[in-house]
């Protein structure tokens, strides 16, 4: 036995000691940076799905918004920095109050709107694991970059750890746990009435997905999250993924193909011993890098980044 093999049947070649192979993250600045500088930059969109259900884009993942007799109800809260743009096209959609903000995980682009939106008249509801990781400063190794704890107005307040209903306007608004997947808090909001689901970060669509380790994430929880996904969701329900175009079940099956097909590439070369070095050379993502490869995670990213969970 060599000494990778043993050290892989002994499982010494676990996610911790995986260093950060900076020559695949093809950057001088962090992304947490490059991503926050687009937002800023960046158009935000609205599109109008179902029920008084839209999806506004343009500021990091996609906000959903639910428009009703009632009020309004956000699903995300996107990067602070386009808070005038997004706060321009929720008074477009409607001119009642915002009465609530659901956070589907802690990633900043998603949360880091949550003070402003708050400051707007929004109760703030999320899986209790997204407001511990809000309250305290986590290091993310692969973006590298260290988050600070969000001003106590940005702290959800309405917390549950596997379900939750919200009646308003005309819906019974369900809010289900994935269990650990792209982080170790990620939740699906499902709109019945309108059949419209947002599925935060679970489902990149059309491209390979972030897995988050420093905040629990796993690719094996990841494939989990989207198996689960496909089996939960109709032919006709809408899909809202985390990023990415509006999407449907075809596509979220696409995607959970894709990720079991590269994580079984991958750990078959692990487990013969492959260091991450000669896996990532080996271009296990090659198939999909043309349908996958475009957006912010590369096909070598990503093949490091299921090795690190293989
Ligand atoms: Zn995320």
């Amino acid at each position: 036995m060599t000494r990778r093999n043993f050290l892989a049947a002994t499982g010494i070649l676990t996610a911790g000691i995986i260093a950060f192979p900076r020559e695949l993250f093809a950057h001088n600045t962090s992304p947490v940076i490059t991503i926050k500088n687009a937002a800023g930059k960046s158009p935000v969109s609205i599109t109008k799905l179902k029920g008084g259900i839209s999806m506004i884009e343009g500021s990091g993942g996609n906000i959903g918004v639910f428009a009703g007799s009632n009020g309004k109800l956000m699903v995300d809260a996107g990067i602070e920095v386009s808070k005038d743009k997004i706060r321009k096209a929720m008074a477009e959609l409607s001119s009642k109050p915002l009465k609530y903000l659901i956070n589907t995980h802690w990633h900043f682009d998603h949360e880091s709107g949550n003070s402003w939106v708050h400051q707007d008249g929004a109760t703030i509801i999320a899986q209790e694991k997204s407001k511990a990781n809000l309250m305290k400063t986590i290091r993310v190794e692969d973006w590298d970059y260290t988050f600070k704890p969000l001003p106590q107005g940005g702290i959800p307040t309405i917390l549950f750890k596997d379900e939750h209903h919200l009646k308003f306007n005309n819906e019974d608004i369900l809010m289900n746990y994935y269990g650990p997947a792209h982080t170790d808090c990620d939740i699906s909001v499902y709109f019945p009435h309108a059949d419209v689901i947002h599925v935060a970060d679970t489902f990149w669509n059309g491209y390979y997905p972030f897995i988050d380790y420093s905040s629990g994430g796993t690719i094996k929880g990841t494939i989990a999250a989207a198996v689960s996904n496909v089996k939960k969701i109709g032919s006709k329900t809408i899909v809202i993924p985390g990023h990415g175009p509006v999407g449907d079940r075809e596509q979220l099956i696409q995607f959970s193909d894709m990720l079991q097909e590269v994580y079984h590439k991958v750990a078959t070369l692990k487990a013969q011993g492959k260091s991450l070095k000669e896996v990532v050379a080996s271009k296990p993502t090659s198939r999909y890098d043309p349908k996958f490869g475009n957006f912010v995670i590369k096909g070598d990213t990503f093949a490091y980044l299921v090795y690190k969970g293989a």
